[in-house]
C-alpha cells in the first residue's frame, strides 16, 4: 500500500506542478517564480516524507499541535534533510511559542496582539536556541471584512506592519496573504488582492511575497502575482469533514 500511496502522490504533485508552471507561462512568469507550498494538514508524516523524497522542500500546516508533532517526527526519521515548514492556518495567541519553535513563517497573521504574541514567543525562542532566524510574517489581507475568514482590512495593514518593525530583531514582514472570500469570484479576489499588494509594496519594499492561491484557484492567484500557492486536496487527496 506504501507504494502506492507513493505513486499517488507523486502523479498529483506532477500534474500540481504542472499547473503552476502552465500558469506562470501564461503570464510570462519566470519558471520557478511561484513556490508550490504542500499544505499537509491531517496528513499523517509519512505523507509528507513520502513527498520530501519526490523532492518537495516546503509544507504548510494549519493546527497545533499536529503541526508540531508531525515536524517533530520527520525531522527525527530524515535529520539529514533540510525542509521548511510554514503555519498558514489560524494561530491562537497561547500557541504562538508552539508555532515558533518549528515553523519558517506564519502567513496568517491577521491582528497587532498576534504580532506582540509571535514577537515575543520567537524572541524566546531564539534565546533558547529553538530557531535561528527570525519568524517570518505575513499579514492576511481580508478582502470584505469578514471575521469568520479572519485578516485585516487594508486601512489596519500599516499599523500591523508598523509593529512587526516594533519586532525587528525577531520577527521579519515578508508580504502579505490572502484567502478568496467565498462569494467572490477568483479572478476578482485576486485581482483585488494585487491592488492592495502594489500599494502595500509601495510602502513595505521589502515585503514582497504574496500567499495567495490554492488547488481551485491557484491560476488566477499567480495571472496577479502570487509568489506562493498553497496547495493541499490536488496534492493530498480529500481532508476528512472535520471543522479545524
Ligand atoms: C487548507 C488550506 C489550504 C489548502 O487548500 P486546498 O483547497 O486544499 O488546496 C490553503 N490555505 C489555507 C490557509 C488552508 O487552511
Amino acid at each position: 500500500m506504501t507504494g502506492g500511496r507513493r505513486a499517488e502522490l507523486a502523479t498529483a504533485l506532477a500534474a500540481a506542478r504542472e499547473r503552476v508552471a502552465v500558469a506562470e507561462r501564461a503570464t510570462g512568469r519566470a519558471h520557478g517564480d511561484v513556490a508550490l507550498l504542500v499544505v499537509t494538514k491531517f496528513f499523517p508524516a509519512a505523507d509528507v516524507e513520502h513527498l520530501i523524497d519526490l523532492g518537495v522542500r516546503e509544507f504548510g500546516e494549519s493546527r497545533e499541535p499536529e503541526a508540531s508533532r508531525k515536524v517533530a517526527q520527520i525531522r527525527a526519521d530524515r535529520g539529514d534533510i533540510v525542509f521548511d515548514a510554514d503555519m498558514i492556518g489560524r494561530v491562537q495567541r497561547k500557541k504562538a511559542r508552539s508555532v515558533s519553535r518549528w515553523a519558517r513563517r506564519v502567513h496568517s497573521v491577521d491582528s497587532i496582539d498576534l504580532v506582540d504574541a509571535l514577537g515575543g514567543a520567537a524572541r524566546r525562542s531564539l534565546d533558547d536556541g529553538e530557531r535561528t532566524d527570525p519568524l517570518g510574517v505575513l499579514l492576511q489581507m481580508s478582502l470584505d471584512g469578514d471575521p469568520e475568514r479572519g485578516g485585516l482590512v487594508e486601512s489596519d495593514l500599516r499599523g500591523a506592519a508598523d509593529r512587526v518593525a516594533g519586532h525587528a530583531d525577531e520577527l521579519r514582514l515578508d508580504g502579505l496573504m490572502v484567502i478568496a472570500p467565498l462569494g467572490l469570484e477568483p479572478e476578482e479576489a485576486m485581482a483585488r488582492a494585487a491592488g492592495i499588494r502594489e500599494r502595500f509594496v509601495a510602502d513595505h519594499p521589502g515585503a514582497r511575497e504574496l500567499s495567495a492561491g490554492m488547488s481551485g484557484d491557484l491560476e488566477q492567484a499567480i495571472a496577479h502575482g502570487s509568489t506562493c500557492v498553497r496547495v493541499g486536496t490536488a496534492i493530498m487527496g480529500a481532508r476528512p469533514i472535520l471543522s479545524p
